[in-house]
């Protein structure tokens, strides 16, 4: 295939030619039921392959330079099918030690019941990985920007470390978006999303999904339709059109943490802020080699005096919500929220204190973002 610059895929790769009625967009398919004699494809909306999803996923397979993506009706749904097709029983997970909450219970929760092993790591640092590896690990599971101190990981260390041992590695790139990074390009083999953050970019969409080789996607698949987790294609369509902003979306909220990040950082009442594209970040100069950008999602440090549950209350124009990756500003408290289940002593260890905020940075104008922030500490 040709290759199209950022924008020109989000907004032409993978349409469906209305040949009927020659209209603009792709027309959305509903039916649950196709012709089953005499065809090519078999499809069926479990199957991943209604017109919809087929093609959706084909613009997604671009985003990240992969032969192929499978879409899902979650970001979990595509993290656990990808687990699970790539792990049995006996087999050994190396997982990151800072990772989105989810994907933590649903190591923690479930792989006991399918007796597959995992070892979270002790830092994020390549030797970290190698010290947890055993002669049974089959996949190694990186996060990275992570969530919520917005660690760097290096890739390359980690694919080449995973190549010489003969072990797959799969990646989460929702905090990045494939505006700013492909991690495949960095021989990490599996690429996967939460489409309900920057893809779905409008807090509507709930979906996910894992961009790959052709060979891994069909391994993919083939637990897919075991397990069921498609997405509708109501939400397809909608999530087509998300998607032809993308490159608009996160370029224009990354500018906007790039000056906020720089901001907050100068200012008396912020004791501390984690942004990879701050000079200031352990791994700045590592972000800088392997990200184009360094993503619209940071976090920060109120002062001791400061109570960040009474600051988030104060604030009027950025909403205090669960979720990210909207063009709304959002913050939140992880202490909260994603990292309550984790115990004080368990937050202690990963740095995640009582007076962080995690920061979903919007396409609002800055001068108002700011004006917001600095209100609520006056009030507080
Ligand atoms: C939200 C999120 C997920 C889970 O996605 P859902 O769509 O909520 O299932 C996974 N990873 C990261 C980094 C996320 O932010």
């Amino acid at each position: 295939m040709k290759k199209y610059g950022l924008n020109t895929i989000c907004t032409h790769v993978g349409e469906i030619k209305d040949k009927q009625f020659k209209g603009a967009v792709s027309p959305i398919f509903l039916s649950s039921s196709y012709e089953f004699l005499d065809v090519d494809v078999k499809r069926y909306p479990r199957y991943f392959n209604t017109p919809n999803q087929e093609y959706l996923a084909k613009k997604i397979a671009a985003l990240e330079h992969a032969e192929e993506a499978i879409i899902f009706g979650s970001g979990m749904a595509a993290i656990s099918t990808m687990f699970l097709a790539f792990l049995q029983k006996g087999d050994h997970l190396v997982v990151q030690n800072t990772l989105y909450g989810g994907t933590v219970n649903f190591i923690k929760e479930e792989f006991p019941k399918y007796g597959i092993e995992f070892t979270f790591t002790e830092g994020y640092d390549v030797r970290d990985f190698e010290n947890a590896m055993q002669s049974n690990t089959k996949l190694i599971h990186i996060e990275t920007p992570s969530n919520p101190l917005m660690t760097i990981t290096n890739m390359k260390a980690i694919s080449n470390l995973a190549k010489s041992k003969g072990v797959v590695t799969s990646m989460d790139n929702t905090f990045a978006s494939p505006v700013n990074q492909n991690p495949l390009d960095y021989g990490i083999d599996m690429v996967m999303h939460s489409a309900t953050k920057y893809f779905g970019g409008h807090s509507d969409i709930c979906a996910g999904a894992v961009a790959s080789s052709s060979e891994n996607i069909e391994r993919i698949w083939n637990v897919a339709k075991n397990l069921g987790g498609s997405l509708s294609d109501m939400t397809v369509w909608m999530l087509e059109r998300s998607m032809k902003t993308l490159g608009l979306r996160v370029k224009a909220q990354t500018k906007n943490a790039m000056k906020l990040a720089k901001w907050l950082q100068n200012h008396p009442k912020i004791s501390k802020v984690y942004y990879p594209g701050l000079k200031s970040h352990p791994e700045h100069k590592l972000a800088k080699s392997q990200m184009r950008g360094f993503g619209a999602m940071l976090s920060f440090e109120l002062t001791e005096n400061l109570d960040s549950y009474k600051f988030q209350k104060q604030l009027k124009l950025i909403k205090s919500s669960m979720s990210l990756a909207g063009i709304e500003s959002t913050v939140i408290s992880p202490h909260l929220t994603s990292h309550a289940l984790l115990t004080q002593d368990e937050r202690d260890k990963v740095g995640i204190s009582d007076h962080l905020i995690r920061f979903s940075v919007g396409i609002e104008n800055v001068k108002d973002i700011k004006q917001d922030i600095e209100q609520a500490i006056n009030t507080i």
